[in-house]
């Protein structure tokens, strides 16, 4: 993601009012300020923990350094996973360090060390009991701690076969490890997560009404996803806690005029604006990062923010697929999977994922060269939000595939 010079960056926070909220000194003289720090931990569900509202993701973390920083400026939730790179190795190393494994809260996933794989490292049905046990060992040895305080059945709607993906949240195998992990004190909570592209919603629902899950964690952002509050209200009335993802929308910054900083500590505040929301995770890949982004924990949805929001909104309204919408789901005749290809083509372009995004669409079975002889195009008309469909889909392939994949 692009950003604009610090400077800037003082400038929008001065003008917020946030009066301990500023960046460190710039080399230019001025005396070192105060960093932003987290202002608020959220309580999740019924789990008796509380997290930053502000949370880290740690999908590309680099480096065990970051972790402490984060640490230092009040972050308690760390989210990880196994095919992450080396990111549970890194974490591990920070609790190390820090010696302060009791003052954090660490999420990781039923799923195999390897890179990534486009959700295949994520353990199906049809995994032992002794396979959901041995994969959560592993994440031990990497973390360099005695327990996990989450595992997460993760990433559920990769697939369009709603029962498929049921199957998987339900494993009956996962339950009992589940169990059997909590009972040696390896796990406290288990949790379920979506970024769809297919069922979020449904999938959502059928964890929160299993009583099998302390939280859930969905893609919620200001782009209008009119059935995900639903679930958000369920969960709560059921004590089922809530952690926000993919709260930037795409993080488009092309056409944004925005200082650094302003768009997504406004889409921060919105996510957290929603009562049943107790905290989000955001990834983290820099120290920068968390100056733009902690100014946000604990503050209030202004209207400034919502014109932010409501620029972007207009700029993207047809050009940004709802994560987990899935309305064009069967639409297209050639069987394209028109909502993954256009996710791969945001890690690629707009979360500057490129390799990721480039071994996931080669792992689907048909892509967006179907889409160049296709006369009526029925995708689009039954996409709500008018992407043009097609034309994105052509423009994906452009960049996705890989010369020496057929
Ligand atoms: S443009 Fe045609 S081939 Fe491509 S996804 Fe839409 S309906 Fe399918
Ligand atoms: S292309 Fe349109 S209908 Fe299909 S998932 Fe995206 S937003 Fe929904």
């Amino acid at each position: 993601m692009k950003r604009r010079a610090f400077m800037q960056s003082a400038a929008l926070l001065a003008a917020s009012g946030i009066s301990n909220a500023a960046l460190a000194a710039t080399g230019d003289g001025e005396p070192p300020k105060e960093k932003a720090r987290v202002k608020r931990y959220g309580e999740l569900g019924k789990t008796g923990l509380r997290i930053s509202d502000i949370s880290f993701g740690a999908g590309r973390l680099t480096s065990s350094a970051l972790i402490l920083r984060a640490m230092d400026r009040g972050m308690n939730y760390f989210d990880t996973a196994p095919d992450y790179g080396q990111s549970e190795d890194h974490i591990g190393e920070a609790l190390a360090k820090s010696k302060g494994r009791d003052k954090v809260h660490i999420a990781s996933k039923y799923c195999q060390y390897m890179p990534y794989t486009a959700g295949k490292s994520h353990l199906q049905v049809g995994s032992t009991q002794a396979e959901y046990i041995a994969v959560v060992e592993s994440s031990l040895k990497r973390l360099k701690t005695d327990y996990l305080d989450t595992v997460f059945v993760h990433a559920l709607g990769e697939s369009t076969d709603f029962e498929k993906e049921k199957g998987r949240l339900l494993d009956p195998e996962m339950l009992a490890a589940t169990e059997t992990l909590k009972k040696a004190g390896k796990i406290r909570f288990l949790a379920a997560s979506s970024h769809g592209p297919n069922h979020m919603e449904a999938l959502m629902t059928e964890a929160v009404r299993s009583g099998h899950f302390d939280y859930i964690m969905p893609a919620f952002n200001f782009m209008k996803f009119p059935k995900v509050p639903e679930v958000l209200k369920e969960a709560k009335a059921r004590g089922v806690g809530v952690v926000a993802m993919k709260v930037l929308a795409g993080a488009k910054e092309g056409n944004m005029t925005f200082d650094a900083g302003q768009f997504e500590q406004a889409a921060f505040k919105w996510a957290l604006s929603h009562p049943e929301v107790n905290g989000l995770v955001i990834t983290i890949q820099s120290a920068q990062d968390l100056d733009l982004y902690l100014p946000a924990s604990g503050q209030p949805l202004t209207a400034s923010d919502q014109k932010v929001l409501d620029h972007y909104a207009a700029l993207y309204d047809s050009d940004y697929c709802r994560t987990g919408c899935g309305d064009c789901l069967g639409a297209c005749e050639r069987g394209v999977d028109v909502a993954s290809i256009l996710r791969y083509q945001m890690y690629f372009a707009d979360y500057g994922d490129e390799k990721r995004a480039m071994l996931s669409y080669a792992a689907l079975d048909t892509n967006g060269s179907a889409c160049a002889g296709c006369a009526d195009a029925t995708c689009e008309q039954a996409c709500p939000h008018r992407l043009p469909i097609r034309s994105k889909l052509e423009a994906a392939h452009r960049s996705l595939n890989l010369p020496f994949v057929a």
